[in-house]
């Protein structure tokens, strides 16, 4: 006999923690099960059909249900399930893999060390670029510069990159060598001024930072190409070539984390290429497997490469799982099916734009302030009142009544504060996006209709 859903949430309440979880609270409402998926779309154990507007959690680009991806899992599994590269030894997905995210990557790279996760991926950065300044004599040249509201992961070198306050408020983060600046957020900081010149401006927080810590002590700054958890805030056209200008002028490593923007995402095969910067090493996970099998790992740019390979003797560091043969046959497998279906093309030429034309019309709803996509991610801003510019009371939590009504109506869509985010799977039709769009909009309707009976507005 199958479990039935509050069985499933006994045990779920009795003995399961979940990530950025107030289990206390979830104990009360008992956790949504879900069971199946299939395409764009995902099944509760009562049998209601969602919209994945959230691709998991940034991941399934490929869409649920894909058997390529099963097979390859299955073949792998039955010749080698599991070995190491740790002793002199590899393995033939490994390789493959590593040859495909280069040639995919461009010229600027030539190695790939593999992990599981994107945590695991920026805990290796922050080792390896400490490690590369040593053997170029300089150990000094330590410390990372990276953003406020970024998300960089749950470790502890994850959460002390990532700029989330309420991360750095546990544990006692963030580790020392890692500072912060303040982030690209156009709407949030400074509406009113020209975004151009606000890209620039904040752009110079960086070389600001740099002389305040003193540049020859600096090793690196990471961002995300488009900042994904932090509520998909997308910066100015002009931000990231003038970052890429203060990093080349004080001989700074640049670091993007890919792990959201990566293998499609965007509309490119990495999402830096489209915002003019070069970095010297990315990280990915989520995407490259489509989160159908955990695995994630570091593009290792050839300025790097090469010192850690001709000076650097052996790097003590890597995973039990690096370099996983499974992992790497399903990743395989997934960037064929990506390439098959063409769909970093499409989302570039065809879902891409026609996501940004039905957000733009979003933005004529009352409640909406602003709305931006970027390829297949997009944010909506509400607002009280968004001719006067202004919020909610953050006590309210309007973002999560919005959520509250997503969930109702059969849609996956996240909310970070006032802000509601999509990424949905790359896969997505246009007809799916109008399907999505229309949801979103019954949301908002619902939304606002809470908000005025309880006299929010
Ligand atoms: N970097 C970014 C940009 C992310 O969005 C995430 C996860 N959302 C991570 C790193 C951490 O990845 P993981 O949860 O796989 O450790």
């Amino acid at each position: 006999m199958p479990l039935t859903t509050s069985e499933i949430q006994a045990l779920d309440s009795a003995h399961y923690m979940h990530p950025f979880t107030d289990h206390k609270a979830l104990a009360e409402k008992g956790a949504r099960v879900i069971t199946r998926g299939e395409g764009v779309y995902i099944w509760d154990s009562e049998g209601n059909k969602i919209l994945d507007g959230m691709s998991g959690l940034w991941c399934v680009n490929v869409g649920y249900g894909r058997k390529e991806l099963v097979e390859a899992a299955v073949k792998q599994m039955e010749v080698l399930p599991y070995y190491n590269s740790f002793f002199q030894t590899t393995n033939v997905p490994a390789v493959q893999l590593a040859d495909r995210i280069i040639k995919l990557a461009g010229e600027r790279y030539s190695h790939v060390l593999f992990g599981s996760s994107g945590s695991e991926s920026n805990d290796t950065i922050v080792r390896m670029v400490r490690h590369y300044w040593t053997t170029l004599g300089q150990p000094e040249r330590s410390v990372i510069i990276s953003r406020k509201n970024a998300y960089h992961g749950s470790t502890m070198c994850g959460a002390s990159l990532g700029g989330m306050s309420g991360m750095h408020a546990q544990g006692g983060l963030p580790i020392p060598g890692i500072v912060h600046i303040e982030q690209p957020y156009h709407f949030g900081l400074a509406p009113d001024q020209d975004k151009d010149a606000f890209g620039i401006e904040a752009a110079g927080w960086l070389e600001q930072k740099i002389l305040e810590v003193g540049a020859d002590k600096v090793a690196a700054f990471i961002g995300e190409p488009v900042q994904g958890a932090g509520g998909v805030i997308i910066p100015p056209k002009t931000y990231w070539p003038e970052i890429q200008r203060i990093c080349d002028k004080y001989g700074i490593l640049l670091i993007c984390d890919e792990v959201i923007c990566g293998f499609g995402r965007l509309g490119a095969w990495f999402g830096s290429e489209l915002m003019g910067a070069k970095p010297d090493l990315m990280t990915f996970a989520k995407g490259v497997t489509s989160g159908y099998i955990p695995l994630g790992g570091v593009v290792v740019g050839k300025r790097v490469a090469e010192v850690l390979i001709e000076k650097g003797g052996e790097f003590n560091h890597g995973y039990t799982y690096s370099g996983h043969p499974v992992a790497c046959a399903v990743a395989l497998a997934n960037l064929d099916l990506i390439e098959k279906e063409g769909l970093v093309e499409r989302v570039r030429d065809e879902t891409g734009p026609h996501l940004a034309h039905c957000f733009a019309a979003l933005a004529e709803h009352p409640l909406v302030a602003g709305a931006e996509t970027f390829g297949m991610v997009a944010g909506l801003v509400l607002m009280k009142d968004k001719h006067q510019h202004l919020a909610f009371d953050e006590d309210l939590e309007v973002g999560m009544i919005c959520r509250k009504h997503c969930f109702a109506h059969g849609l996956i869509m996240r909310a970070v504060g006032d802000r509601m985010i999509v990424a949905p799977p790359l896969a997505m039709t246009k007809e799916q996006i109008d399907e999505m769009v229309r949801l979103i909009r019954l949301c908002l309707d619902a939304t606002l209709q809470e908000l005025k009976e309880r006299g929010y507005m």
